[in-house]
């Protein structure tokens, strides 16, 4: 058996406290390919926690068996900071409370300081370039030197993952469809993820500099390989955000067969022996980040829907009206876009302002 489990410990925030990062790990450390992955960033988002509990289950099986032939790195609950935020009987976990910052921000920028070790080094060869970025990346990991626990969390993180071949970012919405968020340099090759784990939407970014999990790897491949090109840097890392639907949506009969698709789509990659079966139709298409639309209330009030989540609005149809229940008025809300509503908020009532659903639009994804 491979299965080994550690507990990375996280610098004192409070006086006489201390958390801890647990890591399950699976196969030959430095076998290719190499998977990771975590769940729960935004510490209240649970579903990631399930699934990567059926999937260690799973992974424990095969490894019995001697079918792990990479390594597989799990970290169940990747953020103990934000479990520990509770508020009158309500988690907190999407921002730290000690910097107001977004936990799935400011993740370490190492685009600048890689290509500045990369200058002069890269080679004709894809896989020889691929090696030589893990490796700046690795030195500008270890010349880090963050204080903050949520800040060290981070680069703890990003110190488990940066060299993995895949990426996988679990979380939740309040409400919603399970769908993923891939950067354009990932795009098609994670189509068999997203057909594999069924998803309901796919969309489709380019990536930002504001540090998401996602975007310090997708967004380092792809700037690395935009300034040298001359040189062949090829994406040496597949990265996903999988959103599993709702917050609430924890029971093992959703999450047990998200499990089972992650488990068949690690041996689709490799990661694992034997035969994932045929891979399920798609049951989207990908769409373009640009199309989607975060509705911000123009109203304050209790937002009554006549549409489901996962039903498809026309553009200009009143699919929602906010209801001031002081005048009695109700606001219609219309739909920005052609699209499929895939995510809203839990609570009914929203205040003027407050972002409150998502439509994913029908915009192409450019090519
Ligand atoms: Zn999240």
């Amino acid at each position: 058996m491979t299965h080994t489990i550690d507990h990375l410990e996280l610098p004192t925030a409070s006086l006489g406290t201390q958390r801890r990062v647990v890591v399950h790990r699976f196969g030959t450390p430095g076998a290719r390919p190499k998977a990771y992955l975590h769940a729960a960033l935004h510490a209240q988002e649970l579903p990631g926690i399930v699934v990567l509990e059926h999937l260690i289950g799973l992974l424990d099986e095969a490894d019995a068996a001697g079918r792990i032939t990479g390594e597989i790195i799990v970290v169940p609950f990747a953020n103990p900071i934000g479990l520990s935020q509770q508020i009158m009987m309500e988690a907190q976990g999407r921002y730290d409370l000690d910097t107001n910052r977004n936990y799935n921000r400011g993740f370490p920028d190492l685009i600048d300081g890689t290509a500045e070790r990369l200058e002069g080094r890269l080679t004709q060869g894809g896989e020889e370039n691929i090696a030589l970025v893990r490796n700046a990346m690795a030195q500008e990991l270890a010349a880090r030197r963050d204080l903050r626990e949520a800040d060290v969390l981070k680069v703890r993180l990003m110190g488990l993952s940066f060299d993995a071949d895949f990426v996988l970012d679990l979380h939740s919405a309040w409400e919603a469809m399970l769908h993923l968020f891939v950067t354009d340099v990932n795009w098609p090759d994670g189509a068999d993820l997203a057909a594999q784990i069924g998803a309901d939407v796919v969309l489709i970014d380019r990536g930002n500099r504001m540090m998401t999990f996602k975007s310090a790897h997708a967004l380092l491949w792809k700037e690395i390989a935009a300034r040298f090109p001359d040189h062949p840097v090829p994406p040496g890392s597949l990265t996903a955000v999988v959103e599993l639907r709702g917050q609430r949506d924890v029971d093992d009969h959703l999450t047990r067969p998200d499990a089972d698709n992650l488990f068949h789509w690690l041996q689709r990659r490799d990661v694992v022996l034997g035969s994932p079966g045929p891979l399920p139709e798609a049951r989207c298409e990908p769409v373009s980040v640009a199309g989607l639309r975060r509705l911000m209330a123009e109203e304050g009030g209790v937002l009554i829907y006549h549409r489901d989540l996962g039903d498809r609005v026309r553009e200009g149809e009143t699919f929602c009206h906010i209801l001031d229940p002081e005048t009695g008025i109700r606001t219609p809300v219309h739909a920005p876009v052609d699209g499929l509503l895939y995510a809203r908020r839990s609570h009914r009532f929203t205040r003027k302002g407050q972002y409150f659903c998502a439509i994913a639009g029908d915009a192409l994804v450019e090519g």
